[in-house]
């Protein structure tokens, strides 16, 4: 009798420290936070891969910021193309197909091909300034005509072309840090690469929820209007604070383009919140509906099943949540009002 007491205990006790020691290396933590992308990028992460997956996100965020997306790095492959050397790799090749087919989708309000225009305003530079028509004009001609040839894996720029992903990049290392996270198995994982956040909850069952912070587009960088509680996927936001200068009248232009008149996008918004399931496609959905407004949005994030949160410059949160159980959106500044997509 004595003897099976014994043994009992001795299984309780190895049972336990095996639900200790798996509790712990499950639940082990990773977190950093760098640059990359002409950003901050910071990673959290939970699982007993987590700080293999955290090495592996920072390789591979700097190495598509260096080789392959950077618009002013030597080395990168984007760089080449808008340098005259067309050949491109099979990994540019996927991407620049899904940003043409996004292009496409978008009636041109998104457009990788608008390089010069960014150039010729050069806000966020010290060199900012409104150009004339006849250089904006210019600038727009052929920036959609930008082409894959698939079988000499090339890209074809028109005249006076040249490629700029700054409106994607950060989503892009969205879906590489949920490629890692994935192939690890990780928990739990929130990785925000500037604007771009991934997140997500593979180990926390159905129902997880994260909340996200929508900044007010009117006060400082720490300043929230709305908060988002989401399920798991990419947020992007879009919105025109984050780089803008001023002329001597007080007027303001800032860095999304509309592609159609070569100005800033004047859609009557001041920044969108676009939720996807790809950080490539809330990205450049995040673009595209700043510039088309709300309205001409909707069919574009219903083709992509994303969601919206619009801010409107008479302070009105508009969304396209509503439908969903475990998504809610909660004003936090109350000079702002909710309302919902008619
Ligand atoms: P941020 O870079 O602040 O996160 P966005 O994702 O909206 O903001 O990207 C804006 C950047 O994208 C601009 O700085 C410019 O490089 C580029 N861009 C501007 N207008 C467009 C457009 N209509 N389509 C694609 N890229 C654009
Ligand atoms: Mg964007």
């Amino acid at each position: 009798m004595k003897k099976k007491g014994i043994v009992f205990a001795a299984v309780a006790v190895v049972i336990l420290a095996a639900v200790i020691v798996c509790d712990f290396l499950f639940n082990k933590t990773a977190s950093d936070t760098f640059l990359a992308m002409n950003t901050t990028v910071s990673v959290e992460l939970t699982g007993a891969k987590s700080s293999d997956a955290l090495t592996k996100i920072k390789e591979e965020i700097l190495r598509l910021d260096e080789k392959l997306l950077s618009r002013t790095n030597e080395n990168s492959e984007i760089y080449a193309i808008n340098n005259g050397k067309a050949k491109i790799s099979d990994e540019l090749v996927t991407l620049l197909t899904v940003l043409k087919e996004i292009e496409n989708e978008s009636g041109g309000a998104f457009c990788i091909g608008v390089a010069q225009l960014t150039d010729l305003w050069g806000i966020g530079t010290e060199n900012a300034r409104v150009p004339d028509e006849a250089e904006i004009e210019a600038a727009i001609e052929n920036c959609f005509d930008w082409t894959i040839d698939y079988g000499s894996k090339t890209v074809h720029l028109p005249e006076g072309v040249k490629l700029d992903l700054g409106a994607v990049g950060k989503g892009i290392a969205c879906d590489y840090a949920y490629g890692i996270v994935s192939d690890r198995n990780c928990k739990e994982s929130v990785v925000a690469v500037g604007g771009s956040v991934l997140l997500d909850g593979r180990g926390q069952g159905p129902n997880v929820s994260f909340k996200v912070g929508i900044r007010d587009p009117l006060g400082e960088a720490n300043e929230y209007c709305a908060v988002l509680e989401t399920a798991p996927g990419c947020v992007s936001t879009s919105g025109n604070y984050e780089r803008f200068f001023e002329d001597e009248s007080g007027k303001r232009y800032h860095h999304i383009f509309d592609p159609s008149t070569g100005y800033p996008a004047d859609s009557g918004l001041l920044s969108v919140t676009v939720e996807a399931q790809y950080g490539t496609i809330s990205d450049a959905l995040s673009t595209a509906c700043f510039v088309l407004g709300i309205e001409k949005s909707l069919p574009l994030l219903e083709k992509y099943n994303a969601d919206a949160v619009f801010i409107t410059e008479d302070k009105q949160i508009i969304t396209t949540y509503g439908e969903f159980q475990n998504e809610t959106i909660t004003v936090t500044n109350d000079s702002y009002t909710l309302g919902e997509v008619k």
